[in-house]
């Protein structure tokens, strides 16, 4: 496995298993700058934003720009939880699509679960699916009943589960339920925003593979078979975070990075959120 390997989604799409996250890469250079390197220097081919992160419209000129032909790049975004409430879930899809400048999207996903609405929100994914303007659709921050209570909608699975998930807070039920539907499960906030890079626990057990945090955990994910999207606007980081491929973490290091787990989140819980 590289940087230019993928695995199928269940409707045979490919999804790159290394793609860039982009919260709070800030709309403008920062965004842009982000994404046009780690296309053209870092060799990354996958970009993972939503419309709530404002920066579609670099984005979306940054890969123009990057010289590589749009449909070798993986761009993933996501439908609002406002645009849930105001049932405009259909109008904001194609207003993500203007922004960012192309006329179709590799996965869409529903960001959160909103209540009362996240059923519909995935009928409405499936039409946009039929459509042929996302060659795959998803969810996000979805728990075992969210995706049960949509399964009742519809027979269309969702193709990716997008949700929190670190050496902190290991996720095993949801993942190997996620994984057992066929689903493919990505974590979000895979170094906890950041702090999981100073835990002297990981420190100890990258330092046998003369790596940092940041690649050990990248690598835990990768061998649990999930999708990785870390976020990162600089550039010797965004290179560090592909430096993934060339160790293998033992069946004890991956114990013991398990055991790590304390349920700790860094970002909002699903059951709770209300944004
Ligand atoms: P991450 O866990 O990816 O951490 C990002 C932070 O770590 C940034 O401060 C970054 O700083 C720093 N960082 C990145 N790489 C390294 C490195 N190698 N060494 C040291 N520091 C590093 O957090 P995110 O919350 O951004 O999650 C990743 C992505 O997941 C998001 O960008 C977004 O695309 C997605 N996401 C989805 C959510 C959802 O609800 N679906 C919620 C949250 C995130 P710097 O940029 O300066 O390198």
């Amino acid at each position: 496995m590289d940087l230019s390997s993928k695995i199928k989604l269940n409707n045979g799409v490919e999804i790159p298993v290394l793609g860039l996250g982009t919260y709070q890469s800030e709309e403008g250079e920062v965004a842009y700058n982000a994404v046009k390197f780690a296309i053209e220097e870092a060799g990354y081919t996958h970009i993972d934003t939503a419309a709530a992160y404002h920066n579609e419209r670099s984005i979306g000129r940054a890969i123009k720009d990057s010289g590589i032909k749009r449909e070798d790049i993986f761009i993933t975004t996501k439908l609002w939880n406002e645009e849930q409430r105001k049932d405009n879930q259909y109008q904001a899809f194609g207003e993500s699509l203007e922004r960012l400048g192309v006329d179709y999207v590799d996965l869409y996903l529903i960001h959160w679960p909103v209540k009362e609405k996240y059923a519909d929100s995935w009928k409405i994914l499936e039409k946009i699916y039929k459509e042929g303007r996302a060659r795959a659709v998803g969810v996000s921050n979805f728990n075992i009943r969210h995706l049960e209570d949509i399964a009742k909608v519809s027979d269309l699975m969702p193709a990716v589960n997008q949700c929190e998930c670190h050496p902190w807070l290991t996720q095993v039920e949801l993942a190997d339920y996620t994984q057992k539907k066929g689903i493919i499960f990505e974590p979000w906030s895979p170094f906890g925003v950041g702090q999981l890079l100073s835990d002297d626990n990981l420190k100890a057990i990258a330092a046998k593979y003369n790596k940092s945090n940041a690649q050990l955990i990248l690598k835990w994910g990768l061998q649990r078979g999930f999708i990785n999207i870390p976020k990162s606007s600089n550039e010797a980081r965004i290179k560090e975070n592909t430096q993934i491929f060339d160790f293998t973490v033992t069946d004890d290091d991956m114990a013991e990075i398990f055991k790590l787990n304390m349920n700790k989140r860094t970002g909002a819980d699903p059951e709770t959120f209300t944004f």
